[in-house]
């Protein structure tokens, strides 16, 4: 099964990939992982990408495609995948059109997570993240057994720079001026599933699963 899981910052993907991972064993890729992943080891694609991601703009789609089109190359994506975070503009969204069609693949279904502004700033200001395993928490609405601490493995929880309250306000404005137009996109290509993003996790979760159980 092929997937793209489409939303605002903080509508949930993270948190739903990981549940469809879990549940239906396919690969998860989140383009801002792979980013935070080189961005801590150092290397210069790394350190180039967060002058970006500090500022809450986009990595340059040149730079994010060569990532995803290596990533989609290995092993663990022949069975499919879950692209959570990718692709976040119109020319991210035909370069991956070029590649599947290049290994005489499709994308199954393109699942949009939507829910108000609002909503949006609570959940990204709340967020909380593992720095050893990557795992996410909220504050409020999935806190950690122990404050600060990650329920799997102990590692210490921290706010991500780029989820203080001046860089969601730009990142919102870029999704709406630069993501938002994939929805009508993966619309016409008759593929879009737009679910109700406001309920629970476990809500929007099963909701999801319908939608899987359909195209299974
Ligand atoms: P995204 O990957 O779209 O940015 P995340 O999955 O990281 O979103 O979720 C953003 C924050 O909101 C996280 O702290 C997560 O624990 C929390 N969260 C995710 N889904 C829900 C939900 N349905 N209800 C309440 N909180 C949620
Ligand atoms: P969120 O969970 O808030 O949706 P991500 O963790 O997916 O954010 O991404 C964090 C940041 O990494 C983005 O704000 C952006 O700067 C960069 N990024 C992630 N994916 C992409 C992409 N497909 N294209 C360009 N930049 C990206
Ligand atoms: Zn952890």
């Amino acid at each position: 099964m092929r997937i793209i899981l489409l939303g605002p910052p903080g509508a949930g993907k993270g948190t739903q990939a990981s549940n469809i991972a879990n549940e239906f064993h396919i690969t998860h890729i989140s383009t801002g992982e792979i980013f935070r992943k080189i961005q801590k080891e150092g290397t210069s694609l790394g350190l180039k990408a967060k002058e970006y991601i500090d500022k809450g703009l986009l990595v340059p789609d040149d730079l994010t495609v060569e990532i995803i089109d290596d990533r989609l190359d290995r092993k663990d994506c022949i069975e499919g995948f879950i692209l959570d975070g990718f692709p976040r503009t119109i020319i991210q969204a035909k370069a991956l059109d070029d590649k599947l069609k290049a290994k005489k693949i499709s994308l199954d279904l393109v699942i949009n997570i939507q829910l108000k502004n609002q909503l949006i700033i609570n959940r990204i200001t709340g967020r909380r993240i593992c720095e050893n395993c990557g795992e996410n928490y909220h504050t409020n609405f999935y806190p950690p057994k122990i404050e600060g601490k990650c329920d799997l493995c102990g590692g210490q929880l921290f706010q991500r720079k780029d989820d203080q309250e001046e860089t969601i306000k730009k990142r919102l404005e870029v999704y709406t001026n630069q993501t938002q137009p994939l929805i009508d996109y993966y619309k016409d290509k008759g593929i879009l599933h737009t679910i109700n993003g406001e309920q629970s996790i476990e809500g929007v979760f099963k909701d999801i699963k319908i939608i899987l159980q359909g195209v299974l």
